[in-house]
């Protein structure tokens, strides 16, 4: 039966994606953790990144995990975002590893941890300018002097993220920063650091053209993954296909009207703008050919979506796109996705899921 709207989501194309990166990466030293924060820690995806190679699963989302954990996904999880004080004994209880910048919540860790007779693993975020979460470098062995006191805390390695917040690349300038951070911290305590992860999807273009990846040895990908980009520049990878995820929505209203509104307009539901242009008492007769979706703001981002030819988005509000477009009631339209539509259409309980295992995929 047709579902709409609807995501097709062919888990091969993922895989195949995955495989690459993975199979390239290893080239450099570098393993893959899979990222399914964007995909609600779906275990359909999960488990193709997996049979492709990943190491291990990264989430921001406890609830996420746990999910991953009900439908018996079998991998080391990590939770990529600090942890709530108030989830510690959810976080303790589901994910093997956490990411982590404030030694008070590595001590509630430390003592739940203590008391479920388990080891939790850490690894130590460090901020390297782009200002989301991190310790600075200078607080850095301080860190890692009181982690290391802690009982039933293993320090795994240390990590960076850059290019989310405020668009900081990753390069061979920083990625050394926390290469020579990882050997500082080996030298003074006389230990052995398992992890050093060097970031995210934005990562790709210094891992696969710089000559010396240093002490970094993961990196940690979702967007790379789903949709065959780099976040950096929205670029297509070669090698990989940009079209394994399809937003798809149904026609309910396809009539012939005005290109323009008529009456005195004010503010529309999303638009902060008082459009002036429009005071027109009567409809022109200037007509297009227009259609209605039912699909909406609250289910994806209207401006992440990619129209097929012949098709044009000329507005949306909570429930409806509007397209001028030459289209029948009824009729399916197919848009790719960037991220942020893919995030919320993923996440929107509005939109079914439909996974498609069979496809034979040309090459990209
Ligand atoms: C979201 C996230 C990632 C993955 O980012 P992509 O751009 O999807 O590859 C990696 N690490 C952290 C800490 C994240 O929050």
């Amino acid at each position: 039966m047709r579902v709409t709207p609807r995501l097709e989501i062919d888990l091969r194309k993922i895989e195949c994606n995955a495989r690459n990166l993975v199979q390239r990466l290893a080239q450099k030293g570098i393993s893959v953790t899979g990222v399914t924060k964007s995909v609600l820690g779906s275990s359909e995806i999960c488990h193709a990144l997996l049979k492709a190679g990943v190491i291990g699963i990264g989430d921001s989302r406890i609830e996420n995990i746990e999910s991953m954990c009900h439908h018996d996904v079998l991998a080391p999880f990590s939770l990529i975002r600090s942890p709530m004080l108030s989830q510690i004994q959810r976080v303790v209880n589901s994910a093997n590893v956490s990411f982590n910048t404030d030694i008070n919540i590595i001590e509630q860790l430390s003592h739940f941890s203590l008391q479920k007779n388990i080891i939790h693993e850490v690894i130590l975020m460090v901020e390297l300018g782009d200002l989301r979460e991190g310790i600075m470098p200078k607080d850095l062995m301080g860190i890692v002097a009181k982690t290391l006191l802690l009982p039933n805390i293993n320090l795994k390695g240390i990590g960076c993220n850059l290019a989310c917040r405020s668009g900081v690349i990753p390069d061979e300038s920083n990625m050394s920063e926390l290469s020579s951070l990882a050997e500082s911290i080996e030298l003074f305590f006389g230990i052995q650091l398992e992890v050093v992860s060097g970031g995210n999807s934005a990562n790709l273009s210094w891992a696969f053209h710089c000559l010396n990846t240093g002490r970094i040895n993961n990196i940690r990908l979702g967007e790379s993954v789903f949709l065959g980009c780099d976040p950096l520049h929205r670029k297509p990878i070669e090698g990989l296909y940009s079209n394994a995820i399809t937003l798809i929505a149904e026609v309910i209203e396809s009539k012939t009207k005005p290109s323009q509104p008529w009456g005195k307009t004010a503010q529309a539901a999303f638009d902060c703008q008082t459009s002036a242009l429009c005071d027109k008492s009567s409809p022109s007769d200037n007509s297009i050919s227009q259609a209605i979706l039912a699909i909406g703001i609250q289910d994806t981002d209207v401006a992440g979506l990619r129209p097929p030819s012949r098709v044009n988005i000329i507005g949306a509000s909570s429930d409806h796109i509007i397209l001028e477009a030459d289209l029948q009631l009824g009729d399916e339209v197919r848009f790719g996705v960037n991220y942020s539509a893919m995030l919320r259409s993923m996440t929107s309980p509005f939109v079914s899921k439909q996974y498609l295992r069979t496809s034979n995929p040309m090459n990209p």
